[in-house]
């Protein structure tokens, strides 16, 4: 048998999604949760008589006497096959995987960091930080702030003949 899957593949199914995800989401197991633990309808005799192991990301049936890891509760509930149960595990995990993220980078831009949007946005601000005001900058942005008002003053004259009008 060739080996298909490497064996970190199989061991971040096993271990790194959840059961409960893996229950409640992925085969949608009737679930109940009487005394605060979650319980699901074994894959195998379909009873309640059941509980989740978080810290060893176990499914246990206590009729059945038997623990589920991810892939085994895929088939015995879809009643596939080891292969193809890691298959439509690994199809069905919405969690990025390194190697795997090639159809969903596409559908949005990956978040960029504040900083580097910041400067860009705000060049004056960075800049002032790092100089001194010289004495022809101040000037500078006084003349700015002159042509400002002026534009202002413009503005409002040409509002204010209109309401006259
Ligand atoms: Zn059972």
């Amino acid at each position: 048998m060739t080996r298909r899957f490497s064996s970190h593949e199989l061991s971040f199914l096993r271990n790194k999604i959840p059961i409960a995800h893996v229950i409640e989401d992925l085969l949608s197991l009737p679930t109940r949760n009487n005394t605060g633990k979650l319980s699901f309808a074994c894959p195998l005799c379909k009873g309640f008589d059941t509980s989740i192991n978080y810290k060893h990301n176990l499914a246990r049936c206590f009729e059945c006497r038997q623990n589920f890891n991810p892939i085994e509760l895929v088939m015995h509930q879809r009643h596939t096959s080891f292969v193809d149960s890691v298959k439509w595990l690994k199809r069905h995990d919405c969690k990025p995987e390194s190697k795997d993220t090639s159809i969903r980078d596409t559908q949005g831009s990956p978040p960029v960091n504040i900083g580097d949007i910041l400067p860009k946005i705000l060049p004056s601000l960075v800049d002032q930080k790092n100089t001194n005001p010289s004495l022809e900058a101040i000037i500078e942005r006084i003349l700015n702030l002159e042509l400002q008002v002026q534009k202002l003053y413009l503005l409002i004259e040409k509002q204010s003949s209109a309401y006259q009008r």
